[in-house]
């Protein structure tokens, strides 16, 4: 039997800055800042560790006017592409492709009457800048949610392709979609609903996930059972944290499914009676430590010599730990003894040393 391979629903390709997104192009990892768009130095620290960690692509809030200064400052110095996210004023979305933005982020249902979205539509097509339209749970048009009885799936696409319509009114065809809803199945079933209705390129997400913990998950269930049926073109994971902690998490998503290949994939055993070695803060510090790395590896932390070589035998990498020592074991082979004290620093080695 033929190895699993996940076939990408074929969207409509798009340029965003230097990175494409849809069509053929690899899944668009991004995030959004939580420090004040004002406060250029901590915006751009943000943006440096979102890169680190893996971002493609981040979005910064344009609240207000006081803003747009700040979105230039940032974006002459940022080295990853910007989305600006405007609500409710047209003004600050035409203040922000005037800064550079290499994408906006609206709800046309609330920047105003239909001049206004002509404005701001027919400004970034102009500056040939694209639109993600980003309808959520509580955006919908009252007069659909009369209709449909409340924000339901139906409601959702509803709204999302009437704005689609309208932006295509006003000459735009670069946009992006998200249909956001902060419970899972209804976010499934809109993304499921609006991939079948249009080729455009789909930016999946839960919206208010949650924390670090609960929300990791929640986005993986929804966003897993998305990208396995090949919908989304760029994901963010929303957590409430450490803004790297979604980049992270969207990397694992990604790893998970082989939509990604860069990156670390730490096995580490579960541990059971016959563990004779401490074997979760050296499972912790050795995934903390190779966080960061981009090398396609697998790397297998086990917790003892009875069944931890064969498993570790699967992996580019990894010890199997006795007592007070553990094997290092490569490719398959086992290579030598180490000190428990040396497992860590070894396998950060070995991976340092990996060519890529
Ligand atoms: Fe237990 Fe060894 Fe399996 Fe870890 S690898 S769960 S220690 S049997």
């Amino acid at each position: 039997m033929s190895e699993p391979v996940i076939k990408r629903r074929r969207s409509r390709k798009i340029r965003i800055g230097t990175l494409e997104m849809g069509g053929d192009a690899p899944i668009v990892i991004q995030s959004m800042l939580n420090s004040k768009t004002t406060d250029v130095e901590r915006s751009l620290d943000q943006i440096a560790r979102l890169q680190e960690a893996g971002c493609h692509l981040v979005r910064l809030a344009i609240p207000n006017a006081a803003a747009l200064p700040s979105f230039d400052a940032i974006k002459k110095r940022a080295s990853l592409p910007l989305v600006a996210d405007i609500h409710f004023d047209y003004r600050l979305a035409l203040g922000a492709l005037d800064a550079g933005a290499d994408k906006i982020r609206i709800n046309p249902g609330n920047i105003g009457d239909r001049e206004k979205v002509r404005r701001v539509v027919e400004k970034a097509v102009e500056c040939r800048v694209p639109i993600r339209i980003g309808v959520n749970s509580g955006s919908v048009e009252k007069e659909i949610l009369t209709e449909e009885g409340g924000p339901t799936v139906r409601a959702l696409v509803r709204s999302a392709l009437r704005h689609v319509e309208l932006c295509r009114e006003f000459g735009a065809e670069d946009l992006v979609l998200s249909l956001k809803s902060s419970d899972v199945l209804r976010t499934i079933a809109a993304y499921q609903s609006i991939a079948a209705a249009c080729d455009l390129p789909l930016h999946i997400g839960v919206t208010e996930a949650g924390t670090v913990k609960a929300g990791t998950i929640r986005s993986a269930v929804a966003l897993g059972i998305l990208l396995h049926q090949g919908i989304g073109d760029t994901l963010r994971v929303s957590l409430t944290g450490d803004v790297v902690q979604e980049i992270i998490a969207a990397r694992h998503i990604l790893r998970s499914l082989d939509l990604i290949e860069e990156g670390i994939t730490l096995i580490s055993c579960p541990t059971c009676g016959r563990t004779q070695v401490d074997l979760v803060p050296i499972a912790e510090e050795v995934e903390t430590r190779l966080a960061h790395v981009r090398k396609p590896l697998k790397v297998a932390v086990m917790g003892c010599v009875v069944n931890g070589p064969g498993e570790a035998r699967e992996a580019d990498i990894g010890v199997a730990c006795g007592r007070g020592s553990a094997v290092l074991i490569k490719r398959g082979q086992i290579v030598r003894k180490i000190a428990e004290n040396e497992i860590v620093q070894t396998l950060i080695e070995e991976v340092n040393n990996w060519p890529e």
